[in-house]
């Protein structure tokens, strides 16, 4: 299946959820415990994160494949240009073929933790439309996917310019794009308009990630730029000694969020899951519930 007709196929709201590759067997049977979980929510897809490097990385491609196999469930691997010449990246996407997988998310990736920028592999790409252009070059069948910035990519110059960048990536061949997260709506709908008026036709699929913890809420909007607003900021300080009273805030702000989104337009919702079902599946149950969208 290749996500983009889903997502085009309108009607119900697409919800997706996002993992990343555990570092144990505990993890790994943790996960598919989150994802039987999840299951019953019907979603339209998961996806499983490309590390910066190291063991992980095999992971993806072994999780998103058995994922597939053993729930019946869409499964999609993100891969990144991190650390890979192109042979490299050319042999991963035919393992990824011969797997079954048929989607692809796209992206430049993170900088490994001992590197404070990202650096162009050496017979590798700097950006993520190459590694798209690459894609498609070679007659991969996949379903594209690439990342998208309502607030602009940190290291962008600002809003233009990413925007123009985002619409590299769609003209190399990205079907859709799912966002940062972001905690204020304004951003999506605004970042949603100026895409449309650029020509970007593809559905731009939101990214949420329920707060469940303080510090590390802090610590990844740290990390990819996302404003919190001041009021949330200020409900999650005064709950700040009391981590299930941060949850059911956290929960009730993204399930705000969701059903306003899809209310107005948006095609559905990617949860970023953190491995964790909980916080998604209240969010998911009460939206299917009201059937927002
Ligand atoms: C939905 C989603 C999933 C993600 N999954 C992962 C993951 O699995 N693993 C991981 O490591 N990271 C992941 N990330 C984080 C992502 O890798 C980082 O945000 C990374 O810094 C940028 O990746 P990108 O694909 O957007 O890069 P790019 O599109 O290459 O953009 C990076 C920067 O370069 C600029 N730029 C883009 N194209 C050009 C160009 N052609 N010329 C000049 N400048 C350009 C952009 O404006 C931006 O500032 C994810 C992000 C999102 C939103």
């Amino acid at each position: 299946m290749r996500i983009a007709d889903r997502l085009c196929q309108g009607g119900t709201p697409c919800f997706s959820f996002e993992f990343f590759p555990p570092k144990s067997e505990g993890g790994v049977a943790q996960l598919f415990t989150t994802l039987r979980e999840l299951a019953d929510l019907a979603p339209a897809f998961v996806s499983v994160t490309y590390g910066a490097g190291g063991s992980t990385r095999q992971m993806t491609v072994d999780l998103v494949s058995a994922i597939k196999r053993e729930t019946g469930i869409e499964a999609m691997a993100h891969l990144t240009c991190v650390g890979h010449t192109r042979e490299e990246l050319a042999e991963i996407l035919e393992r990824l073929r011969a797997a079954g997988v048929d989607n692809v998310l796209a992206l430049r990736g993170d900088p490994p933790q001992d590197q404070a920028t990202f650096v162009k592999p050496v017979d590798g790409f700097g950006h993520a439309n190459e590694l798209m252009e690459f894609i498609r070059q070679r007659d991969l069948p996949f379903g594209l996917g690439g990342a998208c910035y309502p607030e602009a990519h940190l290291e962008s110059s600002g809003l233009d310019d990413d925007l123009a960048h985002t619409r590299a990536k769609v003209d190399a061949g990205a079907e859709f794009l799912i966002t940062q997260l972001f905690f204020d709506n304004a951003f999506y709908f605004h970042f949603v308009e100026r895409a449309r008026k650029a020509g970007i036709t593809v559905p731009i699929v939101p990214g949420l990630m329920p707060i469940t913890n303080i510090a590390q809420i802090e610590r990844i909007t740290r990390m990819c730029g996302a404003t919190m607003p001041m009021r949330l900021r200020l409900a999650l300080e005064k709950r700040k000694d009391d981590p299930e009273a941060v949850l059911q805030l956290g929960v009730a702000h993204a399930t705000l969020q969701a059903a306003d989104l899809l209310a107005n337009g948006a095609p559905g919702v990617h949860f970023y899951t953190l491995n964790r079902s909980r916080a998604s599946r209240m969010i998911v149950t009460a939206l299917q519930v009201q059937s927002v969208g």
